[in-house]
């Protein structure tokens, strides 16, 4: 009992301490201040697999995707990305295999959009700001996340071991957004000029896998974020929210578009 109450208060107190470093870090970090912009939502259907509750209430289960999400808004808005993520529904399925690369990866995506029901399914198939999430209890070796956008474009697969940034992070990359710049070139045959992610002071920007160049912090790169006296992107070479910003201006004109047409409403 004793022992259990020390665990408690080392977790206690370790929880503390990030939570003051996580402060420090965005104290230190210097935001713009973004236009008013209309926000474009987008809505996030997440399949938890039922391996999940083995350790976990749908309660905690709950919590974490809402702080993901928190995490994700933060990111955004930090950024002055007109983007915002929104939680549509938790669904508690078998998910069954975990898809590797290409079809197996988008039939996944099929077979989950199949689990919905009829009026909703309509909506996540042709409606581009709908996204599916799928969350597995561990995936292979260290992976806490993964997309293959070229497969299926508004589809995500993460494990419920990575942390909080992990989902924005894969969102990020169905935005075309890359990793930094020496990262092996991997979306289509390589990010966009501007796609690259950064690091200023001891923080790296969201895209950054790069774990010895700092700590991970809610934000994109870009040349408007600074870290004291550090810039925090490249104009033209770190950019992912310029990158982040076309590809919401590209979803604005395809939902004009597919209302024109009477796709959707
Ligand atoms: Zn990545």
């Amino acid at each position: 009992m004793l022992k259990n109450r020390k665990i408690a208060l080392f977790v206690g107190c370790f929880a503390v301490l990030a939570l003051m470093l996580q402060f420090n870090l965005n104290n230190k970090l210097d935001f713009p201040t973004c236009e008013d912009k209309k926000l474009l939502v987008t809505d996030i259907a997440f399949f938890v697999d039922i391996g999940v509750l083995e350790r976990n209430k749908k309660v905690d289960v709950e919590n974490r995707i809402i702080d993901m999400l928190g995490v994700a808004n933060s990111t955004l808005e930090n950024s002055c990305i007109n983007l915002q993520r929104r939680l549509d529904t938790v669904y508690y399925e078998d998910l069954q295999n975990i898809p590797q690369q290409g079809t197996e990866y988008a039939l996944k995506h099929d077979e989950l959009i199949w689990k919905m029901d009829s009026k909703k399914r309509e909506l996540f198939i042709t409606n581009p700001t709908k996204y599916i999430v799928a969350i597995y209890k561990q995936l292979p070796g260290d992976v806490i996340g993964y997309t293959h956008a070229a497969h299926a474009s508004r589809f995500v697969v993460l494990s419920y071991e990575a942390n909080n940034f992990a989902l924005e992070h894969e969102l990020g990359h169905l935005a075309l957004a890359g990793h930094e710049s020496n990262d092996e070139p991997r979306l289509f045959g390589g990010s966009a000029k501007i796609a690259h992610a950064y690091r200023c002071g001891n923080v790296r920007s969201i895209m950054n896998e790069d774990r010895s160049s700092g700590d991970l912090a809610p934000f994109y790169s870009s040349p408007n974020i600074r870290f004291k006296n550090e810039s925090c992107g490249l104009l033209n070479d770190a950019n992912n929210t310029e990158q982040l910003i076309r590809w919401t201006r590209l979803l604005e004109a395809n939902i004009d578009l597919y209302q024109s047409l009477g796709v959707i409403d």
